[in-house]
Order: structure tokens, then C-alpha cells, then sequence
């Protein structure tokens, strides 16, 4: 018996970049190959995929767009990293649904929560893409209301370079150390970022846990689902 039964991961669109611009297929396959090994245990896998390897609404405001319409192109991406994702995971044998807050129903069908449970139910792996659908939301924030939603019992929050919570930014405070659990409370006491404020509420009010942890660490997936203690829990 694994120790989550279901599980909600959050993916930046950093991991599917490999640090760069757009999707890098052999990262990609990596993750694909990770979540495709814990879904194969019975576990419920919803994932929801972030954009910032595209396209970051906040940043493009500042280069002058509107802030409503980069967001949209932002959501866009998202989606991309959710096709590319679904296509690995294929690959691996199992079977998918990407559900998007936009509707396109040419690539993916809209998100429909108790069609989403449904297919979990049944073993499937759901992607959530284009976020909330709305402008000014994030994809932290969407990971916090679809865990909720779909009843995982976590949120795997995989960041790209930094694995875990620490007291302090590690790139800029050598002291920084590692936190291997916090309470939501101690962490906006000592002003921990861990998720964005909305994600962070969310989980917080509704005591949703999550766990940080690095996505380059090797099968950190499935040693979490297992009950290895990785990263940072958050938790009430
Ligand atoms: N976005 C949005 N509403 C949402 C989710 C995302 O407007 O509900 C836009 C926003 O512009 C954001 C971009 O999509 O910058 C990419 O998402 P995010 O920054 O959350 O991705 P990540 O940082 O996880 O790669």
C-alpha cells in the first residue's frame, strides 16, 4: 500500500523546459517515464502543468502588453506543455485526458470535475491545462483548487533547481538551511515563499498539504507516493 492514494503534482513549465524556452522532449519523457511508474501502483495521478517556459503574463506586462491578454497567451502554453506531456505518457502505455479551462475541444476536452474524478477513477492519468482560464490567476493557485476539487490528499509541488523549502533563498544566503517540515503557520510567520499567496491560502484554509521538493531528484515522485520523506511537507 503506497502512503497517497491520490495525488495532485504541480509542474512549473521550467521542468518541461529543461531551463530553457519550450519543451526539451528528453526532460519530458523523464517525467513521463516518473509519473507513469507511480499511476501503474493504482495511484490517482491529476497534474497540473504551468506555462513559464513560454510565456509569463506578469513579465510580458512589464514589456508593455496588457496584462489580461499575456496571461491568455500564457494559458495558451500551458496547454503545449500539456500535449507534449500526454504524448510521453502514451508512450509509457497509459492512459490520459488533458482537461483545459479554455475549451478547445480539438486537442482536449474542457474541464468538467466529475468527468475529471471519473477518470481516475478508472486509472487515468488527468492533465489540467490553461490554468484557472482567467487572467491574474496562477498555475500554483490552480494546483491548490483542482487538488481540492478532484480529492487528492496532497500537492506535489516539483520545483526546478531548489529542492525544498529553506529559511532563507539558498542562491543568495549561504546560512540557508533546508526545512523537512513547516507548518503553514511558521511559514508565513517567517515569510517562507513557498507557493504563491492565493495557492498558499487555499491550502492553508482548507488544510490541503504539499510537499516541495526538486524535480531533478531522481525518482523523487515515486519515493514521495511511497513515503519517503523528500523535500519539504507543509502541512497544518
Ligand atoms: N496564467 C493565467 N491564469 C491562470 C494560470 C496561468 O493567466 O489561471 C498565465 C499567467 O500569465 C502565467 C502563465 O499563464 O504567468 C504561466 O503560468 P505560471 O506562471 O503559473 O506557470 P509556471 O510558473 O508554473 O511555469
Amino acid at each position: 500500500m503506497t502512503r497517497y492514494q491520490r495525488v495532485l503534482l504541480k509542474l512549473s513549465g521550467e521542468v518541461f523546459g529543461g531551463g530553457s524556452v519550450g519543451v526539451d522532449p528528453d526532460v519530458v519523457s523523464q517525467v513521463a517515464r516518473e509519473i507513469a511508474s507511480v499511476a501503474r501502483q493504482g495511484v490517482g495521478v491529476c497534474i497540473v502543468v504551468g506555462g513559464g517556459n513560454f510565456f509569463r503574463g506578469a513579465e510580458m506586462q512589464q514589456r508593455g502588453m496588457d496584462r489580461a491578454r499575456a496571461d491568455y497567451m500564457g494559458m495558451l502554453g500551458t496547454v503545449m506543455n500539456c500535449l507534449a506531456l500526454q504524448d510521453f505518457l502514451e508512450k509509457e502505455g497509459i492512459e490520459t485526458r488533458v482537461q483545459t479551462a479554455i475549451t478547445m475541444g480539438q486537442v482536449a476536452e474542457p474541464y468538467i470535475p466529475r468527468r475529471a474524478m471519473r477518470h481516475l477513477e478508472k486509472g487515468r492519468v488527468v492533465i489540467f491545462g490553461a490554468g484557472a482560464g482567467m487572467p491574474f490567476f496562477s498555475t500554483d493557485t490552480v494546483a491548490a483548487q483542482r487538488a481540492l476539487e478532484t480529492r487528492c490528499e496532497v500537492v506535489l509541488m516539483a520545483k526546478q533547481g531548489v529542492d525544498g523549502v529553506y529559511t532563507a533563498d539558498p542562491r543568495q544566503d549561504p546560512t540557508a538551511t533546508k526545512l523537512d517540515e513547516v507548518t503553514f503557520q511558521e511559514a508565513l510567520q517567517q515569510g517562507l515563499r513557498i507557493a504563491d499567496a492565493t495557492a498558499f491560502a487555499l491550502c492553508m484554509e482548507n488544510k490541503m498539504p504539499m510537499i516541495v521538493f526538486g524535480a531533478e531528484e531522481e525518482g523523487a515522485i515515486a519515493r514521495i507516493v511511497a513515503g519517503e520523506k523528500i523535500g519539504t511537507l507543509v502541512s497544518a
